[in-house]
């Protein structure tokens, strides 16, 4: 069984003592982390050292998703140098925009990897699959398929046509829900809640948990928006574990 933990649920920028996008699975006695946004490290250093993560995957590479990530890199080093890590962190990362990847790969007690669209990989025994979603950098949403059980995250994305299908009977989908409908334009690089709501529910997903939440909306408001296309729809909780 797959658990998913929040360290972070806000976007592009935290609530005043939490934290930008942040999750853990956890799994087999594996670690892996997903986004590092800022503020988020000192959440995951209440579970795990730095030797205790066993791999890190970026959605894509905005500050409120990986900003966390440029520190974790000093505190690696200092695991190496303290006996408590020897192998780099296995992270998956896009290769674009270049110059943020390089910040993480070049890192000595970094293993990157490349993620594409389609791509595959095995994290910890876990099938991980990516699917490129539009966004102004490139961004992979991402499902994670263990024991007969899924969960897919959105990371960031505008509304299209194929994360439907892509997270299509999730037992758990966490979903970008940054906008509000009154405020969002064709321009905006984020679905909607109510958006959000709608994807969840062409997709038969059994479970929906919204995050990125906008530090200054009521969540009251984002989840009845949601609602109105998913009846069942939460906001995602920092601090709190679900099953998968
Ligand atoms: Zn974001
Ligand atoms: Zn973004």
């Amino acid at each position: 069984m797959m658990e998913l933990t929040c360290f972070g649920k806000y976007g592009p920028y935290p609530k005043a003592n939490c934290a930008c996008s942040c999750y853990m699975i956890t799994y087999g006695g594996k670690h892996i982390l997903i986004d590092l946004g800022c503020g988020a490290l000192t959440r995951v250093f209440t579970k795990l050292g730095a030797g205790d993560i066993d791999a890190l995957v970026l959605s894509h590479l905005h500050a409120d998703h990986m900003g966390d990530a440029l520190t974790l890199r000093y505190a690696l080093a200092a695991a190496k140098r303290l006996g408590r890590r020897s192998a780099p962190l296995p992270v998956y990362l896009p290769a674009a925009p270049a110059a943020e990847a390089g910040l993480i790969a070049a890192h000595e007690m970094i293993d990157a990897n490349d993620i594409n669209d389609g791509g595959k990989h095995d994290i910890c025994g876990i099938d991980v699959r990516f699917a490129l979603m539009p966004h102004p950098v490139p961004n992979y949403a991402m499902a994670f398929q263990a024991d007969g059980r899924k969960l897919v995250y959105s990371g960031d994305t505008q509304y299209n046509g194929n994360l439907a299908g892509f997270a299509r009977d999730a037992d758990l989908f966490l979903m970008d829900a940054a906008f509000m409908a009154k405020d969002k334009t064709e321009a905006s690089p984020h679905v909607s809640a109510k958006e959000a709501g709608r994807i969840a529910a062409e997709a038969c997903a059994k479970r929906l948990l919204l995050t990125h939440i906008f530090p200054e909306y009521d969540e009251k408001d984002i989840r009845a928006e949601a609602r109105e296309m998913y009846p069942a729809a939460e906001l995602i909780q920092e601090n709190m574990t679900y099953e998968v």
